[in-house]
């Protein structure tokens, strides 16, 4: 793996415990929406700790960005991303991933799990390209939905926002088991993303395939 160092440029608050990081983008360096790259704090003591994030900007902007939940309660690298600064520098790896575009078809995602469809949701918006997509994306509660109002104002996205333990929102919902995708879901035909927790991402791969789902229409990632 080739390293690069990149440099804070800009830091946004996106929910209560994820930020957008601007960083600089090193000469040459590419990517497909919807992949990740091993990045680390270039700072001592932290620069073995790498950790996967996915790029959310597109392949042709001149900055690199990615959209990170911290978890403060654990002194981990996130709670350390969560107190960088501009000027701060991190290094990549090259890009990697299981996740790209084979096509239209339903983005399903719980929490973090959402960043690869955001390049892929912006990638699809840019090119004005999003007829066909379904956005099926599961939280907590509503403070922790990330982008909510960018995903709302995609021409051509159907969104669907459900949170599990808010139970006086009106998006208050169950589990993503079989009964409840059957009735979110129009057929299954088309190709599913997957990304969000592994016990999630099993539970919905296994009840795609109960509905007739063809496993090779499923892109996942945990
Ligand atoms: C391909 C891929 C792409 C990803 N892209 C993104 C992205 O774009 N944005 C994003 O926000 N995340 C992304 N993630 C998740 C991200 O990599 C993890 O959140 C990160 O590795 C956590 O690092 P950490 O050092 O903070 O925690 P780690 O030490 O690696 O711990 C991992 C997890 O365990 C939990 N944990 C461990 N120990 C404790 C403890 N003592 N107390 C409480 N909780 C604990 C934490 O909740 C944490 O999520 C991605 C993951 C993968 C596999």
């Amino acid at each position: 793996m080739s390293d690069h160092t990149i440099t804070v440029r800009s830091i946004d608050e996106i929910t209560h415990d994820v930020r957008r990081y601007r960083c600089t983008k090193p000469d040459g360096y590419s990517f497909t929406p919807g992949q990740a790259t091993e990045l680390a704090l270039d700072r001592e003591g932290w620069r073995d700790e790498k950790r996967p994030f996915t790029f959310t900007s597109l392949p042709d902007d001149d900055v690199l960005e990615f959209t990170i939940k911290s978890y403060p309660d654990h002194d981990g690298v996130t709670e350390q991303i969560g107190h960088a600064e501009a000027g701060d520098r991190f290094l990549i790896g090259d890009a990697w991933g299981a996740i790209e575009d084979n096509g239209p078809g339903t983005f399903i995602a719980g929490g973090a799990g959402v960043t690869p469809f955001i390049a892929i949701l912006r990638a699809r918006h840019a090119a004005g390209d999003l007829d066909g997509c379904h956005l099926i994306f599961s939280n907590l509660t509503e403070r922790d939905i990330i982008l909510r109002d960018e995903f709302e104002a995609m021409p051509g996205l159907r969104t669907t926002f459900l949170v599990t333990e808010q139970p006086d929102s009106p998006l208050a919902a169950d589990l993503l088991d079989r009964d409840a995708l059957e009735r979110l879901i129009d057929g299954v035909d088309r190709p599913f993303y997957v990304c969000g927790p592994p016990a999630m991402v099993d539970d919905i791969s296994d009840a795609l395939q109960q509905m007739g789902a063809d496993p090779d229409g499923i892109t996942f990632e945990k």
